[in-house]
Parts: structure tokens; C-alpha cells; sequence
């Protein structure tokens, strides 16, 4: 049996509804910060809560906007989760400013005790990351971050629909940031991104900043960029933004049904703990194991697209190591980075490959068994 990683073909088996409203825009040639636009817009506020949101270019692009958008730049400091994906660090290195890393917890979300040292008076930012779909511990965050005066911007790019205690991420700090590249949750045909905010100044600098910083046809309020988000991609979104609900449903069945299954494994397999109150989303199901490398390999010569998000942890990067980070900096994603494997969860997998993976890592690990 084959379990593959990506879900794509699947997704867009009929892709008519969307193609019929492609043919429109065609028709009135309104093809950037059009209606279809606007539309998306309103429905991605309305599913997070929000009073604003502002499509942009890409996940990487609503991240730095909303640092611009906050007045961060040269020299400036902004801290983050040392295990994030790359694009939040480079959005930080785009504006100018320096990233800082905090170390992380087994939760793979920014360690809220470790903040608070990091803070210095080049500060201008935090920036908490959701990875896996797993909500950060917004509650201490929040409180550290409004004790200092520091904004805080999340980037909820991996976690569309997660929450804590009913409430969505993306919604605690100023400003949430969304991706909807093709492998996050809620994915269109190409790049796209979207910012969310109850901030109506945040919202009108964000306009501002992804088209040149046009007030109007004619006259420019302040500099800015092109970073808008296309019609086509908003026609795209339009379409599955109504899926979302169903799509979380499915990955968190899945997710449980793998946790179920894998608790048995104790000793050779860490479940991150889990919190009552945080709806996790899963873009990733992601767990620790001791024998990482062999598993992963067990898994895909088996024909299970196992995955490791990611493998070197940020700050070992080169980039990083040249602005001083070293090894031993943070313990906790570098142990991560050595342990951590992901497995396919979406929404398109069924009974039988799900059933299929766990048989395949429980043999896996009766053969530990035998070795021993
Ligand atoms: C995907 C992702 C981004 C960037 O999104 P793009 O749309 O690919 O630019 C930023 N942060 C995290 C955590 C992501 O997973």
C-alpha cells in the first residue's frame, strides 16, 4: 500500500465551480483587489473573528507587512521560536531587524518562561508560531508581552481554526498571519497569504502597504509594496474557505486516531501532551521517537510518505550560525530536530492507510523489541 504526503489531486478533482467563476473574472477583468477579493476577505474575518482581514502575496509577506505595519524595522529586535520554518526568521531579516530565538517546549511552541530574558530595548515585536497546527500558550505570552509593551504578531500560517478555550489564534495578538500556500490547511493555486485584525489603523496601513502605498489612483500616502493577493487565488480560497470546517474535523479525527494507537508505544514514542483547552488543527502530526532516522526510513521504504519538519534546527542554519547562534543554544529544538517525524493526516486518507501506517510503526518497534 502506498500512503502518500500530498493530498492536491484529490482536492481539485472537479475543479468546475471554480473554473466557473474564473470565466467571470475573465469577463470583468478585475483581476488584483477586485470583489473576489473582497469577498474572501470578509470570509476570512468572519471564520477567525476578526473585524479586518487583508490578503497579501504569500504567508511570508503577511508576516512582514505586519511588521511594517507596526513600525519594525533596522535595528530593531523580534523574538520567535527557535524551531519555526524559515519564513518567519526571513520575514524578521526583510524589515531590517534581528531575529531572536527562544527555545521551545514539547508542546514544539515558543517556551513562555524563556521570553522575558530575550527582551532588550531593541525589542519591537514578538512573534509566537503555531507550528503544527498546535495553538502557542497565548495566555503568559500575552501577559509578558503587554507588561513590556511589546506587540505581538502571530504567525498562525500552520494553523488556520485552532484555538484556546474557544478562542482563535490569530485573534490574541495585533495582527495574525495566514498562509495559503498549497500545503497548509486552507490552500489556493499558488502563493497567497492573509493578515487578520481588529486594529482599523493596522488594517489601513496594511491596504496601503501591499499596493505602493496608493491612497487612490493618484496619490501616495506612504512607501510600500506590491504584495497583493490575486483575484484567481481569492476565487480559489472563496471555494474552500466553506471546507475548512470539515477539513479540521477529518485531520483531528485522524490525528486522534494515531494517538490512540501510538500511546501503546510508549518508550519508543512521545506524544506531545495535550492541553483540554487548545483545539490543534494539525497541519502536521508530528510526535518524537528515539529511532528517528531508521523509522523514517522503515516508514517510506514501506511506501508511507513520512516526513521530519525539520531535520536542522533554525538557528543552525547558516545564516544564523553567522550571526552568532551555536549549538547547545536551544536544547529543546535541537532535541526535536534529531526526533521529530510527521506523518500524513489530511483529509483525504482513509480507514485503511491510516490503519496501514500504525501496523507499520508497531512493527517497526516489536522489531526494536527482538533486537534488544
Ligand atoms: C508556510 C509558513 C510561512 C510562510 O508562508 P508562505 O505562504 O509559504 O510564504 C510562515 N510561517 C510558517 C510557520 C509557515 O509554516
Amino acid at each position: 500500500m502506498k500512503v502518500r504526503y500530498s493530498y492536491l489531486q484529490q482536492q481539485f478533482a472537479d475543479p468546475e465551480p471554480i473554473f466557473k467563476k474564473i470565466r467571470q473574472l475573465l469577463k470583468n477583468g478585475s483581476f488584483t483587489l477586485g470583489e473576489d477579493v473582497k469577498e474572501f476577505e470578509k470570509s476570512f474575518a468572519a471564520l477567525i473573528g476578526t473585524k479586518w482581514a487583508v490578503g497579501v502575496g504569500s504567508g511570508t509577506d503577511a508576516i512582514i507587512l505586519a511588521l511594517k505595519a507596526i513600525g519594525v524595522s533596522h535595528d530593531d529586535e523580534v523574538i520567535t521560536a527557535a524551531n519555526t520554518f524559515i519564513a518567519t526568521a526571513g520575514a524578521i531579516n526583510a524589515v531590517g531587524a534581528k531575529p531572536v530565538f527562544v527555545d521551545v517546549t514539547s508542546y514544539f511552541t515558543i517556551n513562555p518562561d524563556q521570553i522575558e530574558r530575550k527582551i532588550t530595548k531593541k525589542t519591537k515585536a514578538i512573534i509566537p508560531v503555531h507550528l503544527t497546527g498546535e495553538p502557542c500558550d497565548m495566555t503568559p505570552i500575552m501577559r509578558i508581552a503587554e507588561h513590556h509593551g511589546i506587540p505581538v504578531i502571530e504567525d498562525a500560517c500552520q494553523a488556520i481554526g485552532a484555538a484556546i478555550d474557544g478562542k482563535n489564534v490569530g485573534t490574541f495578538g495585533v495582527a495574525g498571519c495566514f498562509s495559503l500556500h498549497p500545503l497548509k490547511n486552507l490552500n489556493v493555486w499558488g502563493d497567497g497569504g492573509i493578515i487578520v485584525t481588529n486594529n482599523n489603523e493596522v488594517s489601513e496601513r496594511l491596504r496601503l502597504l501591499r499596493n505602493h502605498g496608493l491612497k487612490n489612483r493618484d496619490e501616495i500616502e506612504i512607501l510600500g509594496y506590491n504584495s497583493r493577493l490575486d483575484s484567481l487565488q481569492a476565487i480559489v480560497g472563496q471555494w474552500l474557505i466553506n471546507q475548512v470546517g470539515e477539513i479540521t474535523i477529518k485531520r483531528i479525527a485522524n490525528a486522534a486516531t494515531y494517538s490512540c494507537a501510538l500511546q501503546n508505544l510508549q518508550g519508543e514514542i512521545f506524544l506531545p501532551p495535550r492541553r483540554p483547552n487548545a483545539k490543534r488543527v494539525f497541519h502536521l502530526y508530528q510526535f518524537e521517537v528515539k529511532q528517528r532516522d531508521m523509522l523514517y526510513k522503515y516508514l517510506n521504504d514501506s511506501g508511507i510518505e513520512a516526513k521530519i519538519h525539520y531535520p536542522i534546527s533554525l538557528h543552525l542554519q547558516k545564516p544564523f550560525r553567522e550571526m552568532g547562534y551555536r549549538e547547545g543554544d536551544f536544547p529543546e529544538a535541537e532535541k526535536q530536530a534529531r526526533h521529530v517525524l510527521s506523518l500524513p493526516v489530511d483529509q483525504y486518507l482513509s480507514k485503511e492507510e491510516i490503519l496501514y501506517v500504525v501496523q507499520t510503526i508497531e512493527k517497526f518497534c516489536s522489531k526494536l523489541k527482538v533486537a534488544v
